[in-house]
């Protein structure tokens, strides 16, 4: 099973192709060598990643035709949006109106859907974010595998589990060696196409050895790799950039620089903002977002970390919930609520409803495994599937009882795929 479907290249002019997959157009950057119009290209993120033989395309596209186009019925069906409630205050009522007919919401407008609290009115809330990402990017889902090389931290964050001032876990780095073989087996014999490499702030590795790493990964297995090693330095962006990483997931946390800096031990929010900064104008896609239920963080605070997320040209939104480690000086606080996470995904998605694809994060589905599905009917269309070796997914241990962390890479590409396809989805890449 392949995590995107193979396209036709129509036309090529100068460094942009446009591909067709059973008819819908989209538009490619490529890096590729000698590509010519006929040839068929796996894409990602809107790069052209891998030429394949036209035979090995065909017989894909020959499975793939039938459910294609009933995967997107049934999907159609699920997204349709009703909004004639009488039980939604009146207020409420309009402000979806306006965003289902794609009009920009004021900030006030966005904060009271983010202040709403009724049942019927949060449905509701769920169902035209659902709508919407239906409307921008049919029923395509992203699934993207994420390895994590070290949970070795130099930061000491006062919410994560690995933070270095936790004396108590089991420290790891894994090798060059390591990390290629786990990438190796992510794209080659599990067929993703994109693929995080996760790291705590780590000194022990070398950028030179981690752009070494990319380097080898992008010769051997094509991929799109992208990078999650915390505050590198700008001018380390770009060496990792050279040597082929094209994303960067990189969370601001919090938008509250106050806020940011007294769950961070004193860091300031604008150099993590910088990094975000630099590798957009370097040309990685970025993926960030924050923390939902930090102590002392406002429903004006969450509002404002979506609108951060759009100002950074994320490409994909990634927000999970808050959730307490034992051994932190947040310890004592409560996590975030699931229904607070749906909320941040749907305003997200009405934020930026074209163009952002939306995390679902394994926090959520530590809070609640059915959340990962409510996710996905609340302007959701990604997920992150963990492809660490699983002698090492335990010590990664950021938060409590992580979800999925003991289960095999085969398990979860077929509870996901089958979560996929109920709800009429298709585990591809196209929106670009
Ligand atoms: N070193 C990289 C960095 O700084 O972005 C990546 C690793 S860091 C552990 C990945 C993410 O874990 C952070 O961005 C943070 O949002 C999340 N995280 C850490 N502790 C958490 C907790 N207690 N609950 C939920 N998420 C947490």
């Amino acid at each position: 099973m392949c995590y995107a479907i193979p396209g036709r290249i129509e036309s090529i002019e100068n460094k942009t192709v446009v591909v067709d997959y059973f008819g819908e157009k989209k538009k490619a950057y490529n890096e590729l060598d000698g590509l010519a119009i006929g040839d068929y290209i796996y894409a990602q993120g809107g790069y052209a990643i891998q030429k394949i033989p036209e035979d090995e395309a065909k017989s894909i596209l020959a499975v793939w035709r039938e459910t294609f186009f009933e995967l997107q019925e049934v999907d159609l069906k699920l997204s349709r949006l009703d909004l004639n409630q009488q039980s939604v205050p009146a207020g409420f009522l309009k402000v979806l109106d306006k965003a289902a007919e794609g009009r920009k919401l004021t900030k006030d407008e966005l904060l009271l859907l983010m202040k709403g609290k009724s049942q019927p009115a949060l449905k509701l809330l769920f169902k035209t974010a659902n709508f919407l990402r239906q409307k921008h990017h049919k029923n395509s889902c992203c699934v993207h595998g994420i390895i994590e090389i070290s949970n070795d931290c130099r930061a000491n964050c006062g919410y994560c589990g690995i933070a270095a001032g936790n004396q108590n876990i089991n420290r790891y780095r894994l090798s060059g060696e390591q990390i290629l073989e786990a990438a190796r087996q992510a794209i080659e014999i599990h067929g993703f196409k994109a693929l995080v490499l996760q790291s705590a702030e780590d000194s022990g590795y070398d950028i030179k050895e981690l752009a070494e790493i990319i380097r080898k990964i992008k010769a051997n297995w094509p991929a799109l790799i992208f990078i999650s090693f915390g505050e590198v330095g700008l001018d380390n962006l770009r060496i990792l950039y050279d040597a082929g990483a094209r994303g960067l997931l990189l969370r601001f946390e919090t938008s509250n620089p106050q806020l940011y800096r007294e769950v961070t031990a004193g860091k300031e929010l604008t150099s993590r903002i910088a990094h975000l900064k630099r590798a957009y104008q370097l040309g990685y896609l970025v993926i960030t977002g924050g923390l939902i239920g930090l102590p002392g963080q406002t429903e004006e605070d969450l509002l404002n970390d979506i609108l951060l997320t759009k100002e950074l040209h994320a490409e994909m939104y990634s927000f999970g919930p808050f959730i307490p480690h034992p051994q932190t000086p947040l310890a004592g606080y409560p996590s975030a609520s699931v229904e607070t996470v749906l909320k941040v995904s749907a305003i997200s998605r009405i934020v930026d409803a074209a163009n952002a694809k939306i995390l679902v994060t394994t926090a959520l589905e530590t809070l609640d495994p059915a959340a990962r599905r409510e996710a996905l009917l609340s302007g959701a269309n990604s997920v992150m599937l963990n492809v660490t070796p699983l002698e090492y997914r335990p010590f990664y241990n950021i938060y409590p009882a992580r979800a999925h962390e003991t289960e095999s890479i085969e398990t979860q590409i077929s509870d996901t795929i089958g979560l996929l396809m109920s709800l009429g989805r298709s585990p591809t890449d196209l929106s670009v």
